[in-house]
């Protein structure tokens, strides 16, 4: 039989008579106001059945014997902290009773479920999975972008396109979000605001099962935009504007249905010479008779740029070129389609552009592009700040002196409160 030991890791109190247990949960930036009810069941077991233990070694054998709780245990209350602003909420406040009600419904199918399933899931966690030599679920796309290992090697990283845009912008804002995740506490500019509010309203309605086309569905007014979302009047009306141009470009117009449809699906894959994990996440995924089709979703109150190509303006769809020709997804790059839509909050404005994974000049492209992107941030080994004009809007800034020294000798004409348009990078930077 297998042992399991149920811990839990906080800022632990109790009243001097043990009637009341609390435990404080840090959250980096601030306070989260509510976690998954399994997670807060299996939290309010430990207080009310656990007893306080000194930290052991990971390779130290745990207590022979169950503990047991205080037996006059009344209550037990949870609250989350903010590391950064020091901001509190309260999860939960329960009585045993209560308590073990809700470890049966909740935490125990959660326990039993990562307990017993032995099915992989490619991702974030393969970064530091000891079994990925013999992993045959994670694909392998060796010479992906060509890159060269880095010297002197590294442990094991994971890169995405949001990573490599960041490190781009500015190497210490990659490692201060990335690495440290100091998040910042300031609100999101209003583009990237309005972007998020889009994308998840079409997730919402490209999710719904079976299928159906947008072009099928009401038009949304602002009202209800508004309704549904925690946007102003202004970003309601602009993204009311750009759901009716996806109307058009809806790529599940005239869609069969036994094709695949797949939300934010992510996709993995792993540079074995780099022992670097790919991890891309496009808007939708979908089959066309017998065709996969990777598509991208942008809001933007610009044109699409001009001077520069589509895969140098927009590299997530230099990756999908990359991802389908490694034959990550799909099984022939040449029926693939990695694909573009531009919404604009300009009615007829919108795009949609493909990009052909199959053609030789596009993987070139892609390649000369993530590789640029790529290899200073593989070889990176003190993210210096690169000040600029996006000092205004980094997430990190807080933590920087450079981006503080800045943004204060360089202050933006049209917003102090961050309200001004992001540059179009901007808009996708913040979406991840
Ligand atoms: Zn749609």
């Amino acid at each position: 039989m297998r042992q399991y030991e149920h811990t839990l890791w906080g800022r632990m109190y109790a009243s001097a008579d043990e009637t009341v247990r609390d435990v404080w949960l840090p959250s980096l930036g601030r306070a989260k106001s509510a976690r998954p009810d399994a997670e807060l069941a299996a939290v309010s077991q430990v207080m009310v059945q656990g007893q306080a233990t000194p930290r052991r070694r990971a390779r130290d054998l745990p207590p022979a014997a169950a503990t047991e709780g205080a037996r006059c245990t009344e209550r037990v209350r949870v609250f989350d902290v903010g590391c950064a602003d020091g901001s509190a909420a309260t999860l939960l406040s329960a009585g045993p009773g209560e308590v073990q009600r809700s470890f049966t419904e909740h935490a125990a199918p959660a326990l039993l479920a990562a307990a017993a399933d032995d099915r992989t899931q490619p991702g974030e966690s393969c970064v530091d999975c000891k079994a990925i030599a013999g992993c045959a679920d994670l694909r392998r796309a060796p010479g992906l972008w060509g890159g060269r290992p880095s010297a002197p090697e590294r442990r094991r990283r994971s890169v995405s396109v949001w990573d490599l845009r960041l490190h781009a912008q500015c190497p210490a804002q990659y490692h201060l979000v990335r690495h440290l995740h100091l998040d910042d506490l300031s609100a999101e500019n209003r583009g990237a605001r309005r972007g998020r509010a889009v994308d998840a309203w079409l997730d919402a309605r490209h999710g719904d099962r079976p299928e159906r086309a947008c072009r099928d569905r009401d038009v949304p007014g602002p009202d209800d935009v508004r309704a549904a979302t925690d946007l102003d009047a202004v970003s309601a009306r602009e993204a009311a504007v750009m759901l009716a141009e996806h109307r058009m470009l809806c790529p599940l117009t005239g869609l069969g249905g036994n094709e695949q449809v797949l939300v934010q699906h992510r996709v993995t894959a792993y540079v074995p010479e780099l022992d670097v994990v790919v991890l891309a996440t496009p808007d939708l995924v979908y089959t066309h008779r017998g065709r996969w089709i990777w598509r991208e979703t942008k809001t933007s109150a610009r044109p699409l740029p001009e001077r520069e190509s589509l895969l140098r303006s927009f590299p997530q769809l230099a990756l999908g070129v990359l991802l389908f020709h490694a034959g990550v997804l799909g099984d022939d790059p040449r029926r693939s389609w990695v694909e573009l839509e531009h919404l604009r909050d300009a009615p007829g404005h919108s795009r949609l552009e493909r990009v052909d994974p199959g053609r030789a000049e596009n993987v070139e492209e892609a390649r000369a592009v993530i590789a640029e992107l790529a290899q200073p941030l593989l070889d990176d080994t003190t993210y210096e700040p690169r000040t600029g004009r996006h000092c205004h809007g980094c997430q990190a800034r807080r933590w920087c002196r450079a981006g503080t020294a800045y943004v204060a000798d360089h202050p933006s004409p049209s917003d102090p409160a961050q309200q001004r348009e992001p540059a179009p990078q901007e808009e996708d930077c913040a979406r991840g």
